[in-house]
């Protein structure tokens, strides 16, 4: 009987290892990143040629919108395929994820993928929960360069690091690990074009009154040198690649600078791409609104792992590879993040986004502004009071939607601490989230 057991746990674990094998997913986040700043988003001033290629080879999403225009929160949505009613972390550093559905990482890890992760920035430490399943988490933001490293001397900082020292240790990581034909998962975080905005040359004469611009190509560069890296190493073919943008950045807009404090599309609407050479085919841009949740669903599906527990996220894996319509579905997002900053509780805001009909609400479910998308994506035409349209335009499902939505998102218990230990205050004055 023994006997019996251990034979079929072997030929399990054979199993799962055999359906994987050869696969690899190489997963990156772009911090702060505005869809709009890259070429291939058509952007005319920065050029971005590293993630054009990714999408010239690839397929592109028009509108995918994050599920909250911050860090620790929409990672956690990203890593979880769960909006913030779901996995509850509303804020950075004040909470941790801990909900007991497995994260992305976790999966594969059970399923026997190598699994990686190379972090540029604090939000992200692993304190706040999002190591968990990775055999690998670099996260030593301090770690001094020498002379001759493409990092030295470039922007020295104790809770961020350059994505030029990121690619790096990502390929050091691929180099002492990928080379075997195993499978594993990379997740590799850019943090460049977050404030302070301060490019390195050439990107920094080449802006100089945009700054932003030039982080986001110096971000840019690094992940050529990155892709350039995983050519040599001949890890291209038979790897799928996945950008996707954690959440945008207001630059003046409605009155608005950085993010978190308003649900605009400069905040909301990020990059999201994947490339899987012979699979996925190039060129193809899709219009309807998707969210990163979607992602997490989408690379189980990829790797033919299951996952174990009812997500938000939709797979997108047939839109991918078999070229299916993108399942419709409203999107959602929220941020309560001016209320401690501005001690203001209950001025959080909400939203939800289905095809181009944006809603967005006080936290009592109020409507405050509606927008067409489509005819007007500046956001500027407030059509609440426009009782017509209103009708005309399904504003008040979205709006029963909206109210259901955020019942959820209150009814959970939050997970928030009661205050920062001192290295996590510092850290959060110096990214400029703490005033
Ligand atoms: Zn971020």
């Amino acid at each position: 009987m023994r006997f019996r057991t251990a034979f079929i746990l072997i030929a399990l674990a054979w199993y799962s290892t055999a359906i994987v094998q050869g696969k690899r997913c190489v997963f990156l986040t772009l911090d702060t990143c505005r869809a709009d700043r890259l070429s291939c988003y058509g952007s005319q001033t920065s050029k971005t040629p590293a993630l054009d290629e990714l999408a010239v080879n690839g397929l592109l999403f028009e509108n995918a919108l994050v599920t909250a225009p911050l860090t620790l929160p929409s990672h956690c949505s990203i890593f979880t395929g769960n909006l913030l009613s779901h996995h509850q972390v509303r804020d950075n550093a004040w909470y941790r994820l801990k909900s007991t559905a497995p994260t992305l990482a976790e999966l594969l890890q059970k399923a026997g993928i190598q699994t990686g992760a190379v972090i540029a920035a604090f939000p992200l430490e692993r304190r706040f929960g999002l190591a968990r399943g990775f055999d690998f988490y670099d996260d030593i933001f301090a770690r001094e360069g020498k002379k001759g490293e493409p990092w030295y001397g470039h922007r020295p900082a104790r809770f961020e690091r350059s994505g030029y020292e990121v690619t790096e240790v990502a390929l050091q990581w691929l180099r002492e690990n990928a080379l075997a034909g195993k499978p594993f998962f990379l997740w590799v975080h850019y943090f460049d074009p977050h404030t302070p905005y301060e490019p390195p040359s050439p990107f920094k004469e080449r802006f100089p009154d945009q700054p932003y611009d030039g982080e986001v190509e110096a971000m840019d560069d690094a992940i050529g040198r990155l892709l350039a890296g995983l050519k040599e190493l001949g890890l291209i073919e038979n790897t799928l690649f996945v950008a996707v943008g954690d959440h945008g950045e207001s630059l003046g807009e409605h009155g608005n600078n950085g993010h978190g404090w308003d649900l605009y599309q400069p905040a909301l609407r990020v990059p999201m791409m994947a490339r899987l050479d012979g699979v996925i085919v190039p060129g193809r841009k899709i219009p309807d609104p998707v969210q990163p949740t979607d992602l997490y669903p989408t690379v189980l599906e990829y790797f033919g792992v299951e996952p174990e527990s009812t997500i938000d996220g939709k797979s997108l894996w047939k839109t991918l590879a078999e070229q299916a319509p993108v399942p419709a579905k409203p999107v959602y997002s929220e941020t309560i993040y001016m209320e401690r900053e501005r001690k203001t509780p209950g001025e959080g805001i909400f939203c939800i986004v289905a095809g181009h009909w944006k809603l967005i609400s006080d936290r009592k479910g109020r409507p405050m502004e509606f927008y067409n998308l489509e005819q007007d994506p500046g956001e500027t035409k407030n059509l609440v009071t426009d009782k017509p349209s209103w009708e005309q335009a399904h504003g008040y499902a979205m709006h029963l939607l909206l109210l259901n939505y955020i019942k959820e998102a209150e009814g959970e218990p939050g997970h928030a601490v009661e205050e920062l230990d001192p290295e996590t205050m510092e850290a959060m004055k110096t990214l400029g989230y703490i005033k």
